[in-house]
């Protein structure tokens, strides 16, 4: 099939004809943005919509996620955090040497000077993202899956929170507000949990996705029903003319744009150094085992700092979200990782019925400075980049989405995004 076709708007007093690589949270909310600014909009992905990273997140729209994984002293914890059969880390040491740049630069960013700068960069990202969800989805097929809540974050101690002092004095000096909860009203606040937590803190303004796939798919829907074209096959190559790339050559034919946008998560990189952008992109594989009748009663999603893992009471079960694993991407999923979820799971909820249990492994797209690139391609004008939210692209989708619409549709954008720029590596 040849879609060359270009049916351009733009002749026709449009906006014209933008392509989005990628129907995940990112190239979902990216479509959508850009069709309410007049852009005839052709989604391309070679699966379903919302069936990558979007698919298994643990769904928290997260404005407190601002601290970087790398912080100072991260280095000094790693052996531990590797030997830990309940820890969160799992390396495969020859893809670290392969990819030894990389994770250098990974480590070189947790400096405290360097954290800082990088939450207030993310801040950008996750400030008002409940909002933002709840924006992007009214009057569309995602609205019944998205919801604000507070987050709590669970200790089994309180000194085990004075021990994360350094990210919660960079969240405290965002203005993200955090409500102390003592033993007695944890347990009135979540009875089935686990009595050796002591000790939360509750994040007002949050919120999540009951069901994040289906968010997303919700959100597709509407866009096709107001006019937007899904095709699903696989994004390949481009052609050039003198102004640059032109069409997208797809496994169903080459189609023509004005713009491109790629959002291709994880995988976006096969397609960007076609244009010569060099982008140190990589997956952190993460998991996730949910319980379809656990029985519990779980009133708010919570992150349990002692696992560095998420537990979200999705719409059909307990979800436990979490692990980085180190791998690579064509790797199959280790079975022991959702084993370990799983003895996290009998430790949180104790009477928790664990039986009926489905596992997923998705791959979460990082880069060293674990900030996204959202921006034009230099040389390429009309191609712009929106991957590399590595564990918060769900937290922050819509703003993204928003953002680069904006910049695709030529306005004026009031934040200063250069530390997202795509030759910034
Ligand atoms: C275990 C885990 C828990 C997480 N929890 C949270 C959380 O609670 N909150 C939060 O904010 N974030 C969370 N995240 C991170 C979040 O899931 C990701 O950052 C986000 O989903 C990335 O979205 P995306 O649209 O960039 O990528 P994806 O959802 O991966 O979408 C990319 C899409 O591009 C398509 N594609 C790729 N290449 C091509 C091609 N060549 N042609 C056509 N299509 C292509 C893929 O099929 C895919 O559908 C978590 C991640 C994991 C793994």
């Amino acid at each position: 099939m040849n879609m060359q076709t270009k049916s351009t708007p733009r002749e026709n007093g449009g906006a014209g004809h933008a392509v989005v690589v990628g129907a995940g949270i990112i190239g979902a909310a990216t479509a959508l943005n850009l069709q309410r600014r007049g852009f005839e909009v052709t989604i391309i992905d070679a699966l379903p919509p919302g069936e990558g990273a979007s698919f298994g997140n643990a769904g928290i729209a997260a404005r407190c996620a601002i601290v970087p994984v790398p912080v100072p002293g991260i280095l000094k914890k790693l052996p531990a955090m590797l030997l830990d059969p309940m820890g969160p880390l799992s390396m495969d040491f020859l893809h670290v040497a392969r990819n030894a740049k990389w994770f250098i630069d990974y480590l070189r960013h947790g400096r405290a000077s360097e954290v800082e700068r990088i939450a207030a960069e993310l801040f950008k990202l996750t400030d008002g993202s409940i909002d933002e969800h709840l924006e992007l989805a009214r009057d569309t097929g995602g609205a019944p899956w998205v919801t604000e809540s507070d987050y709590l974050y669970i200790y089994p101690k309180r000194s085990d929170f004075e021990a994360e002092a350094f990210a919660w004095d960079i969240r405290r000096r965002h203005g993200i507000e955090h409500v102390e909860v003592g033993q007695a009203e944890l347990r009135e606040m979540e009875p089935d949990l686990a009595a050796n937590f002591t000790f939360a803190v509750r994040l007002p303004q949050h919120g999540f996705a009951l069901d994040p796939a289906k968010l997303v798919k919700g959100l597709v829907e509407t866009f096709q029903k107001r006019g937007g074209r899904l095709l699903q096959a696989k994004a390949q190559a481009f052609e050039f003319g003198a102004e640059g790339a032109h069409s997208l050559i797809t496994e169903a034919g080459t189609i023509a744009f004005d713009r491109l946008v790629i959002a291709a998560g994880a995988w976006s990189t096969t397609l960007t150094k076609q244009l010569g952008a060099r982008i140190p992109l990589i997956s952190e594989r993460g998991y996730h085992i949910q319980f379809r009748d656990s029985g519990i009663r779980q009133n708010h999603p919570m992150m349990v700092t002692s696992g560095k893992y998420v537990a979200t009471p999705m719409a059909d079960g307990l979800r436990l979200a979490g692990i980085v694993e180190f791998k690579p991407m064509s790797a199959p999923p280790d079975p022991r990782l959702t084993e370990r979820l799983k003895r996290h799971a009998r430790l949180l909820f104790p009477s928790a019925e664990l039986e009926n249990a489905e596992t997923w492994m998705g791959h979460r797209p990082s880069l060293p400075d674990s900030l996204p690139v959202i921006g034009a391609v230099p040389g390429h004008p009309n191609v712009f980049l929106a991957f590399g939210h590595q564990h918060i692209g769900l937290s922050t989708g819509p703003r993204t989405g928003r953002l680069v619409a904006q910049l695709v549709a030529g306005e004026q954008v009031n934040e200063d995004l250069s530390a997202f720029r795509v030759d910034r590596f």
